[in-house]
């Protein structure tokens, strides 16, 4: 999460501006498209276990919805911030216009710690922030899906609210929902996936094999260990993964040189993605200091935890092997840091591309949840291989055209994308 210097917004706007002049956008577009075009600040206010009202702060930020309904994650983190979540509905534009699919930006988020609260304290956080925001969400203007420390449980506890407050089923007000339940199947593997079909994509441009590659990891909650499982899967070795230890706040990262076993790690991980350090040890595992993950000799490096982990003052540590770098969290890499990749020529596949797989087949979900037909998971997999690859494909395609550094040819697409959408609308 932010600290205190560093501030997401910022860079989402720093990176923003880098393109809007690449672009030469007039200045009308360039102010609207630089901010949000709506926000909300509630007070959730919550009857705790022990009798107790607790208030909790909540957000939610549309930042564009010129080519559809607004789309984003909810989080909740006890260091959640305004801006974070201002920077992540931006992020999140950009990610649905690079995919090409009819949906804006928009993101929530709730200031709280689930490590600490109660299955039903969670339910009410969820419901009171439904009963907050019933009026300006919904499946045709703003539709939320699970972010960091968010389960298809508290989704569905949020849907069963809305309908409640509107008096009818809709099941296409949020996605990332239990299958059975409106839920898509793929959706789970969905973002992790993504991420390795543009690997795989990077590899191929580079003429190497996934089987050939070792890679190291930060993180190991869902978007990790879905990537993880599809790399292996295509032959490649992970051999470092990290986490957050919730006892000594602070984070670890776990090493076996011949590759992690992944069901056996999963074994031993908490719901939020935590590793037990004396389980890893147990199973020989190399328990080392958390910015380990990032010194590792490996070709691949997966950050897929939080923001601003690939920073100027550590990037100078990757290792000189590394020749790729695919951002599956979302803000991983600084500018500063992204001038360090670019001059060492790491290939980075940029988070609103690498990541953009859970948004697509949120997307996905929103279209069988609104025909009320489900599909089956090949079919879900195969339509999202389809569309990441293809996204992949332009945004490398215009990087090598233009010469441009990968993250700087996606926004431009984006940007393009949208900007079009708010000029034809006759916005700007
Ligand atoms: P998660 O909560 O399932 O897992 C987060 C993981 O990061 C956990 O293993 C946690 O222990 C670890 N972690 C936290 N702080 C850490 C630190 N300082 N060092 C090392 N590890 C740390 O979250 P997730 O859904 O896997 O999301 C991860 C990232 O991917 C976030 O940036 C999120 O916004 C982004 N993302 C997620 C999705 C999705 O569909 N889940 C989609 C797009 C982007």
């Amino acid at each position: 999460m932010a600290t205190k210097e560093f501030n997401s917004f910022q860079m989402a706007q720093r990176q923003f501006d880098h393109v809007a002049d690449i672009l030469d956008l007039d200045p009308g577009t360039r102010e609207l498209l630089r901010q949000p075009l709506r926000e909300y600040h509630v007070a959730i206010p919550v009857r705790m276990d022990d009798g107790r009202t607790r208030v909790f702060q909540g957000f939610r930020v549309q930042h564009n919805d010129a080519r559809g309904p607004a789309k984003g994650g909810i989080r909740f983190h006890p260091q959640e911030t305004v801006d974070t979540v201002r920077a992540l509905a931006m992020w999140m534009t950009w990610k649905c216009a690079v995919v090409d699919i009819p949906l804006g930006g928009g993101k929530g988020g709730v200031i709280c710690d689930p490590h600490h609260l109660s299955a039903r304290e969670q339910e009410q956080i969820c419901r009171g922030w439904v009963r907050q925001m019933a009026k300006n969400v919904g499946p045709l203007s703003d539709v939320p899906a699970p972010d960091v420390m968010t389960t298809p449980q508290h989704m569905l506890w949020m849907l069963d609210e809305f309908e409640a407050i509107h008096g009818a089923k809709y099941p296409g007000f949020i996605t990332g929902k239990p299958v059975g339940m409106g839920g898509s199947l793929g959706r789970t593997e969905a973002t992790g996936y993504g991420v390795v079909y543009t690997v795989r994509e990077a590899l191929r441009q580079m003429g190497l094999a996934p089987s050939s590659i070792t890679a190291s990891v930060q993180g190991f909650g869902n978007v990790a260990q879905y990537a993880i499982r599809l790399l292996q899967q295509l032959g490649g070795t992970v051999v470092c993964v990290s986490s957050w230890d919730q006892a000594d706040q602070t984070s670890y990262a776990f090493k076996k040189a011949d590759g992690i076993d992944i069901d056996a790690l999963v074994g031993i991980t908490d719901a939020f993605g935590g590793i037990d350090k004396a389980c890893a040890r147990d199973l020989g595992y190399e328990v080392l200091p958390g910015d380990d993950w990032i010194t590792q000799e490996v070709d691949l490096l997966i950050p897929a935890a939080l923001e601003n982990q690939v920073r100027a003052d550590n990037a100078g540590r990757i290792h000189p092997r590394v020749k790729l770098l695919a951002e599956g969290a979302n803000g991983p890499t600084t500018p500063d840091a992204d001038r360090v990749l670019a001059e060492r020529q790491i290939f980075v596949v940029p988070d609103f591309l690498a990541n953009a797989g859970g948004v697509t087949c949120s997307y996905f979900e929103q279209v069988q949840s609104n025909s009320n037909y489900y599909w089956e998971k090949d079919e879900v997999l195969n339509k999202l291989d389809t569309k990441m690859t293809s996204a992949f494909a332009a945004v490398s395609e215009l990087a090598r055209r233009q010469q441009l550094y990968m993250r700087d040819a996606a926004y431009v697409i984006s940007i393009s994308r949208v900007a079009k959408a708010c000029h034809d609308r006759g916005w700007v």
